[in-house]
């Protein structure tokens, strides 16, 4: 079998260990993508930490770009050369979710420990969420991929593959946003500025941002957000009413896994408005909402994987806003780094500060 290199997790919690594994030829179904760039996720590093499980030795990585370099049988429209975005939203096509046009909640399992890479070894090697993109290469199956524009930067199109389609897709797709509404997104870091952006796009009259800090909130209006409150403040839903003329939100955005963004969603609500769950926290961590208020108001959560999107629908459309001018992607990268530097670019998007890091290949 043919090596590559990869930044493998051997131990929750360590530094990524950047060595030679093992990938197979595409088999049915399947692509091979020579990558150029990929971006680093928070959810890369939740599964690093050990924060949702998961077999190890793994290799994680799922934002990526790059350009198809073999086809096995059986593997759609896609010619050796053609530039693209790879995603984690493997889909089985036929599954009653995938049927109905609900792709990302496919029901039809992958065993990553099956997958087609290996230790150097010959050992069992995890490609994560389908994907293993902290690679050289990943071998994929078709569906994860959608062909991008030959002169796109390869930089910016790897934000299309998770970050950017979970946000606005969120505000599109999941929450259903119409010209008028009034949205409150809670974080904004790399999904809350999509979010940001998608509520934009989608027409809505107010953008609240809520986060920690005032640089955040001054990014956050740069993508869209008409109103920064500060999450520090008590009862900072309070300055979202006023901002929103003495009313709750139509839709509430949760971008961000931390429990007190969770916890406080409702809070933001106007009367039938709903609550979006796009953060990730840690598994067993526990939110509370008091029932009563929710019911009586006609208010509800609602749980969004990946921004509902169907990519073979949605990239196409963003990457046509982007040409437009109407998506920021180039304003969304805050740092560039060799894949050798991939645990400092970790580090970097761990302080919280950072949009989004991205990995360049050297080749
Ligand atoms: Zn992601
Ligand atoms: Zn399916």
């Amino acid at each position: 079998m043919p090596t590559i290199k990869a930044a493998v997790c051997r131990e929750f919690g360590a530094p990524l260990v950047i060595e030679d594994i093992q990938i197979a030829a595409p088999g049915f179904g399947e692509v091979e993508v020579t990558l150029d760039a990929v971006a680093i996720c928070h959810s890369d590093i939740s599964y690093a930490e050990g924060a949702w499980g998961g077999d190890l030795p793994a290799v994680y990585g799922h934002e990526a770009a790059g350009t198809v370099t073999a086809i096995g049988t059986g593997a759609g429209n896609f010619n050796v050369g053609d530039p693209v975005v790879v995603t984690l939203i493997r889909a089985c096509g036929s599954c009653p979710s995938c049927a109905g046009g609900e792709p990302t909640i496919c029901e039809t399992p992958y065993d990553g420990l099956r997958g087609p890479i290996k230790t150097a070894d010959g050992g069992p090697l995890m490609q994560a969420m389908a994907c293993g993109a902290f690679a050289e290469k990943v071998v994929v199956n078709h569906r994860q991929i959608v062909r991008i524009p030959d002169d796109m930067g390869r930089d910016v199109a790897c934000l299309l593959s998770c970050g950017v389609i979970t946000g606005v897709g969120a505000a599109v797709n999941a929450a259903k946003l119409r010209a008028g509404q009034d949205v409150v997104v809670i974080g904004a870091g790399g999904v809350g500025l999509n979010a940001i952006q998608g509520a934009r796009i989608a027409g809505a009259r107010r953008i609240v941002a809520v986060d920690m800090t005032q640089d955040k909130l001054d990014i956050a209006r740069e993508f869209g957000a008409t109103d920064g409150v500060l999450a520090t403040h008590k009862a900072p839903w309070k300055a979202a009413f006023r901002a929103l003329g003495g009313r709750g939100a139509d839709a509430v955005l949760v971008t961000v896994g931390a429990i007190p963004a969770y916890d406080s969603a409702p809070r933001y609500l106007g009367r039938g408005g709903k609550a979006v769950m796009i953060g990730m926290p840690h598994s067993g961590a526990m939110a509370e909402y008091e029932p009563v208020t929710m019911s009586f108001l006609g208010q509800g959560f609602i749980g969004s994987k990946m921004g509902d999107v169907v990519i073979q629908r949605d990239i196409p459309w963003m990457i046509d806003l982007y040409q437009q001018g109407r998506l920021k992607l180039d304003e969304l990268i805050s740092g560039r780094w060799r894949f050798d530097q991939i645990n400092e670019a970790i580090a970097d998007t761990k302080t919280g500060s950072a949009k989004r890091n991205v990995i360049l290949f050297d080749r």
